[in-house]
């Protein structure tokens, strides 16, 4: 159950206001409502949205990278 039915991925629209990609460009975002991710639009990152908070971490960003970014310690 959404708090923000009427807003993409059921984020708060404030949200929205403030969400950039952590690239370099800190472009906009967008929302893909089929896979309830957020795209950037400038790399084309893809961000998971986890109890209905973006994780906007470049580890956690799948799309077009190809690092697998299991490195702690
Ligand atoms: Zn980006």
């Amino acid at each position: 159950m959404s708090q923000y039915p009427n807003s993409p991925l059921g984020l708060s629209p404030h949200l929205w206001d403030v969400l950039a990609c952590p690239c370099e460009k800190h472009a906009a975002v967008e929302a893909d409502e089929e896979a309830s991710e957020i795209v950037c639009s400038e790399c084309s990152r893809r961000f998971p949205v986890r109890d209905g908070i973006p994780v906007m971490l470049m580890d956690q960003a799948g799309g077009h990278l190809h690092e697998s970014g299991s490195s702690s310690a």
